[in-house]
């Protein structure tokens, strides 16, 4: 059996340790090109050297990643890389239920919330019983500054889905929460503030 360094070695950096979490970089594929994107400032990333792929792994070789690594320093395993992890929705919830079936993790998605576009159907059910907690960007108050700063390809409706996609998934997951980035103005921070409070979900300045 191969060891996560010879995976590493052919694929890139999947598992990463960052803070105290355990991460997994499972796509570099994204359908936004955001202003703050730390994809265009640094490659490396807590103990990844680099979060850009040479390709993507496998259901398979993520599964056999988690059991080369030492899992007992971690409470929780979130999909989160340079790239938006539901871009490989069937793929993560396969990973995601593994972890779940077979470790003491918990599963995050950090995500932009365009899931639902991203896949062309409602994908919020998809994630009851398998997800813990999610965690969607807001970025912006309205769809205009929002396109302007995170570049949705499916341009300004991205901003509705996105809020449609935080309301829907709060009947299937546990724990969801919105974040925007500090880079943002104090005052257009102050109004995500408060769509996150109309939405009935906690809020956070990443
Ligand atoms: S959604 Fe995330 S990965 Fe995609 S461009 Fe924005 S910050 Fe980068």
């Amino acid at each position: 059996m191969a060891d996560y360094e010879d995976y590493k070695e052919e694929i890139g950096d999947v598992l990463y340790d960052y803070g105290r979490g355990l991460y997994a970089n499972i796509t570099n594929r994204c359908p936004c090109r955001c202003e703050f994107c730390i994809r265009d400032m640094t490659d490396s990333l807590g103990s990844a050297d680099s979060l850009w792929l040479k390709r993507e792994p496998t259901v398979d070789e993520v599964i056999a990643m988690l059991k080369e690594w030492d899992l007992s320093a971690y409470e929780e395993l979130v999909f989160c890389g340079y790239g938006e992890p539901t871009e490989r929705l069937d793929d993560l919830l396969a990973i995601a239920g593994y972890v779940r079936a077979n470790t003491d993790l918990s599963v995050r998605i950090n995500t932009n919330g365009l899931s639902d576009l991203i896949n062309g159907k409602e994908t919020c059910p998809m994630l009851e019983g398998v997800i813990d907690s999610v965690s969607v960007s807001l970025n912006q108050f309205d769809a205009e500054k929002y396109t302007e700063l995170c570049h949705p390809k499916f341009g300004p409706a991205a901003y509705d889905a996105m809020l449609k996609f935080t309301k829907d998934v709060q009947r299937y997951v546990p724990h969801v929460a919105m974040s925007v980035v500090g880079v943002i103005p104090v005052e257009d921070i102050e109004k995500c503030r408060e769509i996150a409070a109309g939405l009935g979900v906690p809020f956070r300045v990443r």
